[in-house]
C-alpha cells in the first residue's frame, strides 16, 4: 500500500495511491486504514509530506564510501543526531536556500517510517514496528555542519524546508537492498544500494528505541551514500529508491 498525505478543504488528510488515482480512506496508517473512493488523480493532486513525525532521528556515516568522501572515519558505534520536524516539507515544495549559509548541500537517505510504539524492542523483532518506507533529502548546510560551535548539526541540518519527505510511505518492502539513487536536474550525483548501510535498520531500531520511544508516524533517516554535492537556487532535486518512487524538489533562494 502507497499511503499519501492530501490538502483537503478541512485540513490534511489521508489517502492510498491506485494506480494514477488517489483513493480517500476511513481509519489510521498502520492501524485500520482502508481505501474509499477516489479523490482525483496522481499526476493532479499536490501531496504533502506523508510523515508528521514528532521524532526525526538522524544516523550520520553509515555508509563506508560517504564517511571517506569528506575524510571522515566510520563511527565505532551509530551516530545519532535530531533534526527538528518543522523542517520537513513534501513532494515539489522548494528547499529554501538561505544567502548565509555557504554550501547546501542534498543527502538522499532511505527513511524508516515508524508504524507501532517502539521502545527497547530487540533487533530480532524490529522489522515489526516499522510501518513503510520513504525517501528522504537530508539537506545539509555543509560548513555551519563543520563550524558551529561544539560540532553540534542542529542548525546545519535543521534549517527550515531541509527535510524533504515523500511522495509516499510504501508499507509493503524489502529494504535491505535497494537501490538509491538522487539527481540534480538532469546530473547523477549519488547511486548506491541500501546493502552498504554500516548499520541496518533492525539493528539501529534496537540502538534507538533502547535510549527513547518511538512513536507511529516517526522517522528514521538512516544515512546518505556517496556523492553529495552543492545544491543551488533554480535546481531540482530528485532521490530515488527502488520500489518507493521519486521525491522531487526545487531550490530557491531565501531572497533575490
Ligand atoms: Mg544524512
Amino acid at each position: 500500500m502507497r499511503i499519501v498525505r492530501r490538502p483537503t478543504p478541512t485540513g490534511p488528510a489521508w489517502g492510498v495511491v491506485d494506480g494514477d488515482v488517489v483513493l480517500a480512506t476511513t481509519g489510521r496508517p498502520f492501524v485500520d486504514l482502508e481505501p474509499t473512493v477516489p479523490v482525483g488523480r496522481l499526476d493532479e493532486l499536490a501531496l504533502l509530506a506523508p510523515v508528521t513525525p514528532s521524532t526525526v532521528m538522524c544516523v550520520g556515516r553509515n555508509y563506508a564510501a560517504h564517511a571517506a568522501e569528506l575524510g571522515n572515519a566510520v563511527p565505532a558505534a551509530p551516530l545519532l543526531f535530531l533534526k527538528p520536524p518543522a523542517a520537513i516539507i513534501g513532494p515539489d515544495a522548494p528547499i529554501v536556500r538561505p544567502h548565509d549559509a555557504g554550501r547546501v548541500d542534498h543527502e538522499a537517505e532511505l527513511v524508516v517510517v515508524i508504524g507501532r510504539t517502539a521502545w527497547r524492542v530487540d533487533a530480532a523483532d524490529a522489522m515489526d514496528v516499522v510501518g513503510g518506507y520513504t525517501c528522504g533529502n537530508d539537506v545539509t548546510a555543509r560548513e555551519l555542519q563543520r563550524s558551529d560551535p561544539g560540532g553540534q548539526w542542529t542548525r546545519a541540518k535543521g534549517f527550515d524546508t531541509f527535510a524533504p519527505m515523500g511522495p509516499w510511505i510504501e508499507t509493503e518492502l524489502d529494504p535491505s537492498a535497494l537501490r538509491i539513487t538522487c539527481a540534480v536536474d538532469d546530473d547523477p550525483r549519488q547511486d548506491a544500494r541500501t546493502d552498504q548501510l554500516l548499520v541496518d535498520i533492525p539493528t539501529l531500531i534496537a540502538h534507538i528505541s533502547a535510549f527513547t520511544r518511538l512513536e507511529p508516524g516517526d522517522v528514521i533517516m538512516t544515512g546518505t551514500p556517496a556523492g553529495v554535492g552543492p545544491l543551488q537556487a533554480g535546481q531540482r532535486v530528485t532521490v530515488t529508491i527502488e520500489g518507493i518512487g521519486s521525491l522531487t524538489n526545487p531550490v530557491v533562494a531565501d531572497r533575490s
